[in-house]
């Protein structure tokens, strides 16, 4: 059985070796990356001042007598930028800026450092002196969180500036010394930088992959969620979603003891309307009915749906007969007004509707079926009754039949 080259699995993310992201990506990274390091900057610069001071006090306790009077003018700069870095990362106002100051305050730390040594005189204060080189690059490469460019950028030109400052003010440097110190600990600085921002890309794209991928779920749930409560043709809440409505509306109006109104709503003769101007000229005109009857849900547990077919449904807490009949009056006017050109119609020429109105308070007893089944007969009425109308049901009047035997009994 063939082996699984362990190679085989690696992932190359593209801009992780040459430190560069496609174009978007890479803004979206230094963004992140800059908010990261000052966050933890805010906190380290006094993790760095502290060892810092660990450095400079070293260098008190070595130092010979005689130059101890210059040590706090010699070591305070470096320890002073640290610090000024530090409050100026406190303002969260000023955290864009954060590679600008604390890459300038690198590349003058350098500098400092670097020129120190060249106006010392004794060789000792010169060698710790060159030890305080050693730190400020370790510090600038690996604890201030610059990106790698930045970082070397500012060593380098800090160092080359430096170098220039103690060449011709100063007495010069020994360069077995720097290149002991700065040249070596530069190269060591950049390699530790350079790898740290291969782990960070690395983390952030490994990050937003996630976080894409999450945030396409989460839309496309939502998507499955819209789709499985909505019509796909007029956009109106679907069957499924009035069969739940009207069960807990039910169940709300019942504890409420509330009426609880339903309008069944169907397209006069559309079968002819199809077969005159064709079936996409037919969903035309039904998207243009559902345009129209979503204008008739007015509060919160009002629903307009497609019921199916041609038929929509209009669901009403809280509304009685009279207001359920004025409604319904209003729809079929409304309806008329859109002036829908149907040649087929013989009695307007245009598209018209017939409304089947059902009111019942749930908590007088019935179902939620009876209330449809009563919707659906008064929907019947009205088209008996010429159609373009609406009709309220009306339970039939109780008949009272005498047996033959004389015995009243009611039906
Ligand atoms: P009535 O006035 O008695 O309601 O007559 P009608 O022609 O409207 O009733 P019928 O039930 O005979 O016809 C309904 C028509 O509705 C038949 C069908 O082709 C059409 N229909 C149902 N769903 C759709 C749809 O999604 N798009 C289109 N274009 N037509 C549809
Ligand atoms: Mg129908
Ligand atoms: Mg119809």
């Amino acid at each position: 059985m063939a082996e699984t080259d362990p190679r085989s699995r690696r992932v190359v993310v593209p801009g992780v070796r040459w430190l560069r992201f496609p174009r978007r990506l890479e803004a979206e990274y230094r963004d992140y990356q800059c908010l990261e390091a000052v966050d933890s900057f805010r906190v380290k610069a006094f993790y760095i001042l502290f060892l810092y001071m660990l450095l400079v006090t070293g260098i008190y306790a070595l130092a010979p007598e005689a130059v101890l009077g210059l040590w706090l003018g010699t070591y305070i700069w470096v320890g002073v930028i640290v610090l000024a870095a530090g409050v100026l990362a406190q303002f969260r106002a000023l955290d864009r800026y954060f590679p600008l100051y604390a890459g300038f305050g690198s590349f003058l730390a350098v500098t400092l450092s670097m020129a120190i040594p060249g106006f010392l005189d004794e060789p000792e204060s010169v060698q710790l002196a060159n030890v305080s080189v050693i730190y400020a690059l370790v510090i600038v490469y690996a604890m201030v969180g610059l990106r790698f460019p930045v970082a070397t950028l500012a060593c380098w030109a800090g160092g080359m500036v430096g170098w220039f400052i103690a060449e011709h003010f100063g007495r010069g440097i020994d360069w077995l010394m720097a290149h002991r110190t700065y040249t070596g600990v530069s190269l060591l600085g950049m390699f530790l930088c350079y790898t740290e921002e291969v782990r960070g890309r690395l983390l952030f794209f490994n990050q937003s992959q996630l976080l894409r991928q999450q945030q396409r779920t989460q839309r496309l749930a939502e998507r499955l969620h819209r789709l499985s409560r909505e019509d796909s043709l007029t956009s109106l809440a679907n069957r499924r979603y009035f069969d739940e409505a009207l069960d807990r509306e039910w169940r709300r109006c019942q504890r409420d003891k509330r009426p609880l109104a339903i309008m069944l709503v169907d397209v006069d003769r559309f079968k002819a309307y199809n077969d005159h101007y064709g079936h996409l000229q037919g969903d035309e005109c039904l998207r243009a009915l559902a345009e129209e009857l979503g204008r008739y849900s007015r509060r919160g547990g009002d629903l307009v749906a497609r019921f199916g077919g041609e038929e929509f449904i209009l669901l009403y807490p809280g509304v009685d007969e009279t207001e359920a009949v004025r409604l319904a009056s209003r729809l079929c006017r409304s309806v008329r007004a859109l002036g829908i050109p149907h040649a087929d119609n013989p009695t307007s020429g245009e598209v018209t509707i017939s409304v089947g109105v059902a009111v019942k308070t749930p908590a007088d007893g019935g179902t939620s079926l009876q209330l449809l089944d009563e919707a659906d007969r008064a929907l019947y009425q009205a088209k008996q009754s010429g159609r373009d109308n609406w009709r309220l049901y009306e339970p039939p009047p109780t008949v009272r039949l005498v047996s033959d035997n004389g015995n009243r009994k009611e039906d």
